[in-house]
């Protein structure tokens, strides 16, 4: 199994230069790349293969405008003509728009597939030399590739993806529960077994901070020193809620993981609930996406199984107990009672409980079977 380990690094003021370099090379092939996309498939309805930008790659590097791309190092530039073909495949998938272009401010990445090589706490790369990692956990497994990046606020990360051993130390699957999880904004998510987390607001939290250096930047004349001061502010503080985000989800979906052996999740719409204008930033804030993402490939690490159940199905409105449903159920209604049996159900937990049910079912398990794992 793969495993990717984050570290800070300083690089030198020679460093930063070349990096900057690096970066805007990447960033220029990626541009040009998805240019070379879209012309492609308005003349012919065709999209250019991995292999055939390559070539096209190739024939840029050599005429004699564009000698200069050659001080790139040529697989970090053809990494991003893969990056560019995942954003293409994302897109066709439904999981995300289509492609843009990459801007200077943006977030900067190059990767190194090989070439790199570790020298105590140095890490060397072509073209760069020696960079000091700040390691505050250890790097463990074999290193696969390595991914430079710079942040919006002008930070740099190595993000080092290794080949690691999955994890010996858990109890076996067969005697972990399974679990139905059901999402929401008054609590990040309910199980099926009553568990509450609450949800943190990162971003309501600090938004009227983030709004306060919104308008700062607003005031500054364009290409002003001051502007720069202002834009990197804006990103710090956009950075740390994000950050504060990550920091909770990783945290909790490893949990989860560890502690089940079958995550059940509703297959959420979030582009089509992102459409109420009223909810739409609480939505973008909890990261639901992000927190399904997370559990999936940690599950893979730690032998849980992940599924997503179909859009359509009425989690909310049948009652776990009985299969009566509530025609009538309103979104602020927190609790109801069943009108077939009568039990009294919290909104979220019963949807968390369906939701498991209707797993368990399409995989052939009998809802019975379940109760006492439930219980257990
Ligand atoms: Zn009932």
């Amino acid at each position: 199994m793969y495993q990717a380990f984050q570290y800070r690094i300083q690089p030198t003021v020679e460093q930063e230069a070349a990096l900057a370099v690096q970066f805007g090379h990447a960033r220029f092939v990626y541009n040009w790349a998805l240019q070379q996309h879209i012309q492609v498939y308005q003349q012919t309805k065709k999209s250019l293969s991995f292999s055939q930008l390559c070539k096209l790659l190739t024939q840029l590097k050599q005429q004699p405008d564009y000698l200069w791309l050659n001080d790139a190092h040529s697989q970090c530039l053809q990494q991003k003509l893969k990056d560019l073909g995942r954003a293409y495949t994302h897109f066709f998938e439904g999981h995300a728009r289509f492609p843009k272009p990459k801007k200077k401010h943006d977030r900067q990445s190059i990767r190194f597939p090989q070439g790199f090589h570790f020298k105590g706490e140095q890490l060397y790369l072509p073209k760069l030399g020696g960079l000091a990692l700040i390691l505050h956990r250890p790097l463990q497994g074999t290193p696969k590739n390595v991914t430079v990046s710079k942040t919006k606020s002008g930070h740099y990360f190595v993000s080092i993806l290794c080949e690691v051993e999955a994890s010996p130390s858990l109890p076996s699957t067969s005697q972990r529960p399974a679990v139905g999880l059901d999402l929401g904004l008054t609590h990040f998510l309910t199980t099926s077994q009553g568990e509450q987390v609450e949800n943190p607001r990162w971003l309501r939290r600090s938004e009227r901070k983030l709004a306060k250096l919104q308008r700062k930047l607003q005031r500054k004349k364009k290409g002003s020193k001051n502007r720069e001061k202002a834009r990197l502010q804006l990103a710090k503080q956009a950075e740390r809620v994000s950050h504060q985000r990550r920091d909770f989800q990783h945290k909790l979906s490893k949990r989860l993981v560890r502690e089940h052996s079958l995550l059940v999740f509703e297959d959420l719409n979030v582009r089509g609930m992102v459409k109420n204008r009223r909810l739409a930033k609480s939505i973008h804030d909890a990261a639901w996406s992000q927190f399904v993402r997370f559990c999936g490939y940690k599950g893979a690490w730690y032998g849980c199984e992940v599924v997503k159940v179909g859009r359509f199905f009425a989690s909310s409105k049948l009652c776990s107990c009985c299969g009566w449903k509530h025609e009538s159920l309103r979104l602020k209604d927190r609790a109801w009672t069943c009108g077939g049996c009568g039990t009294h159900h919290d909104r979220d937990k019963n949807a968390a409980k369906n939701l498991l049910h209707q797993a368990l079912s399409s995989l052939g398990l009998e809802p019975t079977d379940l109760m006492s794992v439930e219980t257990a």
